[in-house]
């Protein structure tokens, strides 16, 4: 594994960003387990039929909105221009050689953990990349090798699903999500 900016990886659709992904990343930079973490924004996948996501952009500029006063954490729209779907191992390879002053390491969840022998070149990631797992409820963390860390992090019980949700109702979603992404969302009428 190579050494350099330790620059850790979390990627969703954040569809929108709220405040479970941001203890996430707080987490990792307080307890110096990286450099820097990047919000790695996955854009849409046009072959997927089940639900449409926000635009790709506008998704992005909520993210990197929400965190521009956070140290050392920041939106990335780096996927938006790799081959779709982007498998993980893919965007590491790209990552790697575009950033070569860069250590790439991936934040994961509990739940992913469980199902990480069944990702794509699961192997080639564990064996080029450490790991940061973070709890999720209901999720035991187990068979942890040493170039996996398990994060300390208090479990915020919120989803995107969930704001969707509350916007559609009318209901206030100021407490579940950062002033920006609330702010965004009643701007632009998002989510109705
Ligand atoms: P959706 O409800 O639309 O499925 P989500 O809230 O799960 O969205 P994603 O953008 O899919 O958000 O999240 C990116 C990653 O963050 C996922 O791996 C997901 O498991 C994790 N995550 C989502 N919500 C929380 C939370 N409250 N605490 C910790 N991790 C979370």
């Amino acid at each position: 594994m190579s050494e350099g900016i330790r620059t850790a990886l979390f990627g969703g659709t954040f569809d929108p960003l709220h405040n479970g992904h941001l203890a996430i990343a707080q987490s990792v930079i307080e307890q110096g387990l990286a450099d820097e973490l990047w919000l790695l924004i996955t854009p849409c996948n046009p072959w997927k039929v089940n639900r449409q996501l926000l635009d790709d952009r506008l998704r992005y500029e909520m993210a990197s909105q929400a965190v521009k006063d956070l140290p050392h954490v920041c939106a990335s729209d780096y996927e938006f221009n790799l081959p779709k779907p982007s498998y993980t191992a893919n965007t590491l390879r790209h990552l790697s050689a575009d950033y070569p002053d860069r250590e790439f390491l991936l934040v994961i969840g509990a739940d992913n953990w469980v199902r990480f022998n069944n990702w794509k070149e699961a192997d080639y990631i564990q064996g080029n990349y450490r790991t940061i797992v973070y709890p999720r409820q209901d999720c035991p963390i187990t068979d942890v090798p040493q170039c996996v860390t398990i994060l300390d992090c208090p479990m915020v019980n919120v989803s995107s699903t969930q704001i969707r949700n509350l916007v559609k109702e009318g209901k206030p979603i100021d407490e579940f999500v950062p002033a920006a992404v609330a702010r965004t969302i009643k701007n632009l009428n998002l989510y109705l």
